[in-house]
């Protein structure tokens, strides 16, 4: 295993940050950041990228291709049980002796009991 990457982030090389600075006296350059690996960035994409700006960029630049890893052409669905509206009622106590009240939907997934 690599012990880093160069961050993937199509314009990292052009960020005026002075930990970018390279070259020798009279030939400077922005260089792309290093992305070193570690236990909190293995398993995401901040394993190629230096920041959320740099994954953007490469996303952005790269959308189209992306997408055709995984086309999706049909709606993805969850299987809910009706939905049940929920009356709460606070321990405050209006002036006219009212309660404080509200309602909430409770969505719940359905549960499976045919699998085996
Ligand atoms: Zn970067």
């Amino acid at each position: 295993m690599s012990t880093h990457y160069w961050c993937h982030g199509t314009n990292c090389h052009k960020s005026h940050t002075t930990d970018r600075v390279r070259g020798s006296k009279g030939s400077k350059v922005l260089r792309t950041r290093k992305v070193k690996q570690n236990e909190w960035n293995q398993n995401s994409f901040f394993k190629y990228f230096c920041s959320n700006g740099c994954y953007n960029d490469f996303a952005n630049a790269n959308i189209e291709r992306i997408r055709l890893l995984a086309p999706r052409n049909e709606p993805l669905e969850t299987p809910i049980d009706d939905p049940k509206k929920v009356k709460h009622e606070s321990d405050y106590t209006y002036s006219d002796g009212t309660r404080h009240t509200w309602t909430t939907t409770e969505i719940k997934e359905r549960v499976d009991n045919t699998a085996e």
